[in-house]
C-alpha cells in the first residue's frame, strides 16, 4: 500500500503567524509532534506545531553532542503508516548517528510538507484551561496568545535537561556544555582537557567519541554502569533492500512486542537448562543490540536469582575487557548494588577500552563527591581540584514531567499542573491527566515511552490513539475530554503493580525520578506491562467508548 501525501491541505491552514484561534496546538516537533501533525491536519483541523528549536527533529536537534547516535536499529526507528515514506529513505548503518537522523526527520518534514505548520524558535510559556469556553488559552515566548480546543504535547520523555547541577557553574573560566544543548557550531573539544561529568547512555557516547582526539578526559563516575557493546555494521544497497523488503513484517509485529523492537521474548530461564542457557546468553550478547537486555530472558525483570546470574554474565563480559581492578572496581556495579536491566542499559562501542589510554582518567566520585565548579574547573568534598578547560554535564534528564512541569499549565480550577507532579505524578495510560480536560498527551509518565520503549513504535501509538479519540469526539458532537478520577485511579493501580512485581522499582534512576531532587519518587515513570499489552489496553478502551474517560 503507498500512501499519497499531497491531501494533506486544509483550506485554513495558513501562514506562520497569522492564526491565534487553532482546533489543536501541538508542543513539540519532534518525532511524535511531525506524526500528530500529519495526523490531524489530514483529519481537516486547524493545528499548528510550535517548538523552541529552529527546526524539526526533537530529540535529534537538540541533541548534537558528539558521538550522539540510535541504539534502536535504523529500520525500526521508523513511521511505519507509509510504506512510500518508509522505502523512500535509505540508512547507512545499523546504527547511524546524529546528523543522519536529523537529515531523516527534514525528509520527512518535507515529504510530508509540514513546516509550513509549526512555528520554530517559540517557546510554549503557559497554558491555561478556561472552564467556561472548554478551551486552552496558549501563551508564547513572544507574546503570542492562542486560543485552541485541544492541547497536544509532544514535548518528548527526556528533553528537560539537569544543566544547572553544581554550585559555582556560572564562575567557570571555560566552557561548560549540557550534552543535549551542543552548540549548534563551535563546541570544540580537540586538544583540550576535558571533564565529562556522567556515564548513562549520553557520557558513555561522548567519551568513546571524543577519548582520541582531546589532550586530556577526566571521567567522573558516581554510580557504575552494566553495558553491552554495539555491532554497527555499514548498510548498502544489499542491506537497505533486504530491510526494505521485510517493512509488512516489521509493520505487522513491531507495535506487538514488549519493547516495541523486532523481537521479543522466546527463552524461560526456568524450562531452560544451564548450558543451553549460557549459549543463549552468549548468542544475545553477540548480536551487538538491545537484544540481550529486551529478548534475552524476561524472568531477569522479576527474580534474583536470574537477575544476578546475567548481572554476573554482564560483569564477567566487562572484566575481561577492562582487567586493571581499579578500573573494574569503578565502572562494573557490584553483585548486590543492582541488577543489569533495571534501569536503561547504554550500547558501547570501545568505550570501555578508553580508558586504557594514558590521556583517559577514571575519577570515582561516589565517596568523595563533586562539591562545586570554581573557575579552574572541578571541586570534590575532600577540596582536591580537577583543572579543566572544558566541562561536559552528560547529566540526564528531568525526565517524563520536566517538559511540562517547565511549562505553567493549568487545568480546570486554575490546579496547576508542575504542583500536582510535584505531589505525585500520575495520569491516565500517560495519555490525560483528570483535571486537564483536552489535554492530550504523548511520553509523559504511566506509558512505556523511553524505558522498555522504541521510541517510535510507542509515540507513532499514542499520536495516532488521540488522533482517532478527537475524531471520534467530532464525529459524536462531543467538545470536551477528560479522564474521570476512578478512571485514573485504576490505570494508577494497575501501573504500580506492574511495575512494583519487577526488580526495576528497587533500582534508583531517572525511571523512577530518584536523578531529580525533590521529584516524588517510589512511582516508576515508564509502564513496565509491555509495548503490546499498553496498545491492546489503550485500543480497548477506545473501542469500548472510552472507558475511564468522559466527554460533553
Ligand atoms: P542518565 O542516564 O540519567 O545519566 C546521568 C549520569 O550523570 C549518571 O551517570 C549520573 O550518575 C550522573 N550524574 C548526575 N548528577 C551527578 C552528580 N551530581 N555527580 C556525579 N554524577 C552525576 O542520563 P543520560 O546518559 O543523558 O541518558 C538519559 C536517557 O537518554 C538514557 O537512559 C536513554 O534513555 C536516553 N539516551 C538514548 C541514547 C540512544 O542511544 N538512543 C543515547 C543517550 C541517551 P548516577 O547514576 O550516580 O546518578
Amino acid at each position: 500500500m503507498t500512501q499519497k501525501f499531497a491531501d494533506t491541505d486544509t483550506p485554513d491552514a495558513g501562514a506562520v503567524g497569522s492564526a491565534t484561534e487553532l482546533d489543536a496546538l501541538i508542543i513539540g516537533a519532534g518525532v511524535a509532534g511531525l506524526y500528530q501533525l500529519y495526523q490531524l491536519r489530514k483529519q481537516g483541523l486547524h493545528v499548528r506545531a510550535y517548538d523552541a528549536a529552529t527546526d524539526v527533529g526533537g530529540t535529534w536537534y537538540w541533541n548534537r553532542y558528539p558521538g550522539a547516535r540510535f541504539d534502536s536499529e535504523a529500520y525500526i526507528y521508523q513511521y511505519m503508516f507509509s510504506e512510500e515514506l518508509y522505502k523512500g529513505w535509505s540508512w547507512s548503518k545499523r546504527f547511524p548517528a546524529q546528523p543522519e537522523i536529523e537529515q531523516w526527520l527534514h525528509y520527512v518534514a518535507d515529504t510530508l510538507d509540514l513546516r509550513k505548520d509549526i512555528q520554530f524558535s517559540t517557546v510554549i510559556e503557559s497554558a491555561h484551561y478556561d472552564e467556561d469556553s472548554g478551551r486552552w488559552s496558549v501563551r508564547t515566548g513572544d507574546g503570542e496568545i492562542i486560543d485552541t480546543q485541544f492541547l497536544v504535547t509532544c514535548a518528548g520523555m527526556l528533553s528537560a535537561p539537569m544543566e544547572r547541577v553544581f554550585e559555582g557553574q556560572e564562575s567557570f573560566a571555560g566552557d561548560i556544555f549540557h550534552t543535549s544543548r551542543w552548540p549548534r557550531s563551535g563546541g570544540e573539544v580537540a586538544g583540550k582537557r576535558v571533564a565529562v561529568i556522567g556515564i548513562g547512555a549520553t557520557g558513555i557516547q561522548v567519551i568513546q567519541t571524543i577519548a582520541d582526539e582531546v589532550d586530556h578526559l577526566k571521567v567522573f563516575i558516581r554510580t557504575p554502569q552494566y553495558t553491552l557493546p554495539m555491532l554497527n555494521p555499514d548498510y548498502g544497497p544489499d542491506e537497505v533492500a533486504w530491510y526494505h523488503s521485510r517493512f509488512e513484517e516489521l509493520r505487522d509485529t513491531v507495535p506487538h512486542t514488549f519493547s516495541g523492537f523486532e523481537y521479543d521474548w522466546v527463552h524461560e530461564w526456568a524450562t531452560t537448562p544451564a548450558d543451553k542457557r549460557q549459549a543463549i546468553l552468549e548468542e544475545v550478547y553477540a548480536d551487538g543490540s538491545l537484544k540481550l537486555w529486551l529478548a534475552g530472558f524476561g524472568e531477569m525483570f522479576f527474580e534474583k536469582e536470574v537477575s544476578d546470574e546475567i548481572s554476573a554474565f554482564v560483569a564477567d563480559k566487562m572484566r575481561a575487557r577492562l582487567q586493571d581492578p581499579a578500573l573494574c572496581d569503578l565502572l562494573i556495579p557490584k553483585p548486590d548494588e543492582y541488577g543489569f536491566g533495571t534501569h536503561r542499559v547504554p550500547l558501547e562501542r570501545g568505550y570501555l577500552e578508553k580508558y586504557h589510554r594514558p590521556n583517559v582518567e577514571a575519577i570515582g566520585v561516589k565517596d568523595n563527591p563533586i562539591a562545586r565548579i570554581v573557575p579552574e574547573g572541578i571541586e570534590l568534598a575532600d577540596g582536591t581540584r580537577h583543572e579543566v578547560d572544558v566541562i561536559i554535564l552528560a547529566t540526564g534528564f528531568d525526565a517524563g514531567t520536566g517538559a511540562l512541569t517547565r511549562i505553567d499549565i493549568r487545568g480546570r480550577g486554575g490546579r496547576s499542573l508542575a504542583q500536582d507532579w510535584g505531589r505525585e505524578i500520575r495520569s491516565t495510560m500517560g495519555l490525560m491527566v483528570h483535571g486537564y480536560p483536552n489535554m492530550l498527551t504523548t511520553a509523559i509518565p504511566l506509558a512505556p515511552s523511553a524505558a522498555l520503549c522504541n521510541m517510535t513504535t510507542c509515540l507513532q501509538q499514542q499520536t495516532e490513539w488521540i488522533s482517532d479519540c478527537i475524531d471520534h469526539m467530532r464525529r459524536n458532537d462531543y467538545t470536551i475530554i477528560e479522564p474521570t478520577a476512578e478512571g485514573e485511579e485504576a490505570w494508577v493501580r494497575h501501573h504500580d503493580e506492574t511495575a512494583n512485581a519487577t526488580l526495576v522499582s528497587k533500582t534508583n534512576s531517572w525511571y523512577n525520578g530518584a536523578n531529580v531532587p525533590g521529584k516524588p519518587r517510589g512511582r516508576v515513570l515508564s509502564y513496565i506491562g509491555g509495548v503490546g499489552l499498553y496498545r491492546e489496553k489503550a485500543t480497548e478502551a477506545a473501542a469500548a467508548g472510552y472507558t475511564g474517560f468522559g466527554f460533553e
